[in-house]
């Protein structure tokens, strides 16, 4: 009997090459979520097709599995990507409640194949916000807090 992780990565791999070599939508990154054993979702790299930089493999996994769910959160689900997540899909991970997250090749690979630059950006993370590339400025504060004033105050405000 094949092991169910190795099959599941194997369709998350494939995925990857659909997208990348086949239909050309984008880079080669596939993904899907496992609950209960079994692929509830799906997703592959269309950021060339959609002219959408946050349309990862992982991004239309998660959308797809909470809409199979119902639900913004994927409660014991764990995702399987072809190749390590971004810092965008590993925060949308974290937002989606993701379980446990299996992936096949690495941010070093995806930089020396195809130039993708996921290793810079997790160097900017770990930078003092003054000296990332993209500058911070932060404006009205005060404004924008009378919302969450007003936000706090509400009795049917949506909690997630
Ligand atoms: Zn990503």
């Amino acid at each position: 009997m094949e092991d169910n992780h190795n099959a599941h990565m194997r369709r998350a791999i494939e995925l990857s090459k659909h997208g990348s070599l086949i239909e050309k939508s984008g880079g080669p990154f596939g993904a899907v979520i496992v609950k209960d054993g079994k692929i509830i979702a799906e997703g592959y790299n269309q950021v060339i097709k959609h002219c959408d930089p946050t349309w990862h493999a992982e991004m239309e996994a998660i959308r797809n599995a909470c809409q199979y769910m119902h639900s913004p959160h994927l409660e014991g689900c764990d995702l399987y990507t072809s190749a390590e997540c971004c810092p965008m899909c590993l925060s949308a991970a974290y937002w989606a409640h993701i379980r446990h997250i299996y992936y096949a090749s690495t941010v070093q690979d995806a930089l020396k194949y195809g130039n993708f630059i996921d290793v810079d950006i997790l160097s900017e993370l770990r930078k003092d916000p003054k000296d990332r590339t993209i500058t911070f400025t932060k404006l009205l504060r005060e404004e924008a807090i009378e919302v969450w004033k007003e936000f706090d105050r509400m009795d049917d405000k949506c909690w997630y």
